[in-house]
């Protein structure tokens, strides 16, 4: 976030150097170069409370010294030793829980500011291919996480989605809200499906997102048993429940950093305000140097 944007101004959305400055607002502003900048994300608990050992993580005193040679009864007492420097404990560092892998929700750092679109739920006939435009005119590689019972009769798109380079992300082939409950062989051939639907299409799949990104510790079991890695995102502008392109552009560029993957939808319903607002989104974001990625496999 160092890198010194320009402010930059489409229709009512401000970008660039208060990028995060629009966090919290509902209206869009005009730019206010004198405003205080907004808050930043509230750190993640573990990492500040690591800093605040409780009592009873308290580290240990160190052992007290040896007892001096008891002196005569008439010397003078010993000198008191000074008090041993507190040390300070160990940051804590939390583990997955076992049996799981960990669930990646942003991209490993870059050089230069990254950001990584995401499109679950197709293919569809209507949206995909809109999506697919949009992408396409602005040069941007993207990540579709296709559920593979909506495969049938789309298999020329599908196709399509990986002649152009995108890469495929394993999101069930039933896209079944109650995964996480499902006896474990349920679950890998759930996720076996969608892979043999991807790969049909000409792609390797390796990673995987979890239908309402319910990524409990059964489905990362067999995720991991699939040897599929599980992604979740760091942004959702919430695409599904609003008609208001402006909407998604503003939950979009508001949250962004470096990093960020940002989950929409080219399937699942009348995706017409994502198209309308990914042709705002990207344009926006390369114009302050962001770079479109794949999520990495
Ligand atoms: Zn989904």
């Amino acid at each position: 976030m160092s890198m010194p944007w320009p402010v930059v101004l489409v229709g009512a959305v401000v970008v660039g150097a208060g990028l995060g400055a629009l966090h919290g607002t509902v209206a869009p502003e005009p730019p206010n170069p004198a405003a205080p900048a907004a808050l930043p994300a509230p750190a993640p608990v573990a990492a500040s409370s690591s800093a605040q050992p409780s009592p009873t993580a308290a580290p240990a005193p160190p052992p007290a010294p040896p007892a001096p040679p008891v002196p005569p009864a008439s010397a003078a007492p010993p000198p008191v030793p000074p008090s041993p420097v507190p040390v300070p404990a160990p940051p804590a560092v939390p583990a997955p829980a076992a049996g799981t892998v960990e669930v990646r929700r942003t991209l490993p750092p870059a050089d230069t500011p990254t950001v990584a679109l995401t499109f679950d739920d197709g293919p569809h006939p209507v949206w995909t291919p809109a999506v697919l435009d949009v992408l396409a005119r602005y040069d941007v590689t993207a990540t579709f996480c296709v559920v593979g019972n909506q495969v049938p009769g789309r298999e020329a798109l599908l196709a399509r989605v990986v002649a152009e380079g995108h890469v495929l992300c394993n999101h069930t082939e039933s896209h079944d809200y109650g995964l996480p409950v499902r006896p474990e062989q349920q679950i890998r051939a759930d996720l076996q499906a969608a892979s043999a639907r991807i790969e049909a299409a000409g792609a390797d799949v390796s990673i995987f997102r979890a239908p309402g990104g319910r990524f409990e510790p059964s489905v990362l079991a067999a995720a991991r048993a699939e040897a599929l890695t599980p992604w979740g995102w760091s942004v959702d502008p919430f695409d599904w429940r609003t008609t208001d392109p402006q909407a998604i552009v503003s939950g979009v560029v508001e949250a962004v950093e470096p990093g960020s993957v940002v989950l929409m939808h080219d399937g699942g319903g009348d995706r017409s305000a994502t198209v309308a607002a990914l042709a705002t989104i990207i344009p926006l974001l390369q114009s302050v140097g962001y770079t479109f990625v794949g999520l990495p496999q």
